[in-house]
């Protein structure tokens, strides 16, 4: 059986990567599953345990980079967040595509240890309409915002580090932008 792919999607905190993926998740003729990552931070609303991240302490953190539980990790702004490698591996071996949605620290290390992986950045039609949709989210205080927008200028600057890059003008024709991808390289 061939073996599933891992697909890297990157792109500034606000985009809209998970109303995207959402989308492109959904679609079974894309055979994807979501990785999980463990994290840090604590919940936002409508968040579950085990469905958006696994939420762990600090010190269940360490121990999961210790015992190399993890395929890559990064501090993102205050929090660690990381993929738990089993799961990708199982699910690949399966035949089942893997969407791995880390920031670009992370990504870096899955690029360097896995050349095979299929690597996406998705971008805002521009930084103002960034900060607004951040803003309009609700869900941080405005210090934190700040620190995600700073942070979200420097990532962009790694854009041309992926194999694709889509703006996310549109949801739907981000999306379909992204399935196309993939079913192109499931082909190869
Ligand atoms: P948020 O707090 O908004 O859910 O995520 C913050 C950032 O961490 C986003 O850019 C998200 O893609 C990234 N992220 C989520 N999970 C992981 C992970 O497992 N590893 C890495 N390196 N970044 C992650």
């Amino acid at each position: 059986m061939k073996k599933g792919l891992l697909i890297v999607v990157s792109g500034p905190s606000g985009v809209g990567k998970g109303t995207v993926l959402k989308q492109v998740l959904s679609n079974p003729a894309n055979r994807l599953a979501y990785s999980i990552s463990m994290t840090t931070r604590t919940p936002r609303e409508g968040e579950v345990d085990g469905v958006n991240y696994y939420f762990v302490t600090a010190q269940r953190f360490q121990q999961a980079i210790e015992n190399h539980e993890l395929l890559e990790y990064a501090k993102f702004v205050d929090h660690y967040y990381g993929t738990p490698v089993a799961m990708v591996e199982t699910m690949r071996n399966q035949g089942t595509n893997v969407l791995l949605e880390i920031d670009v620290q992370g990504a870096k290390q899955v690029m360097s240890r896995c050349p095979d992986a299929l690597s996406i950045f998705i971008t805002p039609p521009s930084m103002d309409e960034l900060a607004n949709r951040i803003r309009n989210r609700g869900s941080e205080s405005e210090t934190v915002i700040e620190k995600r927008l700073d942070k979200a200028k420097e990532e962009m600057k790694s854009s041309g580090l992926y194999d694709y890059v889509i703006c996310n003008q549109d949801v739907n024709i981000a999306a379909r932008s992204i399935e196309i991808i993939i079913q192109n390289h499931m082909k190869r």
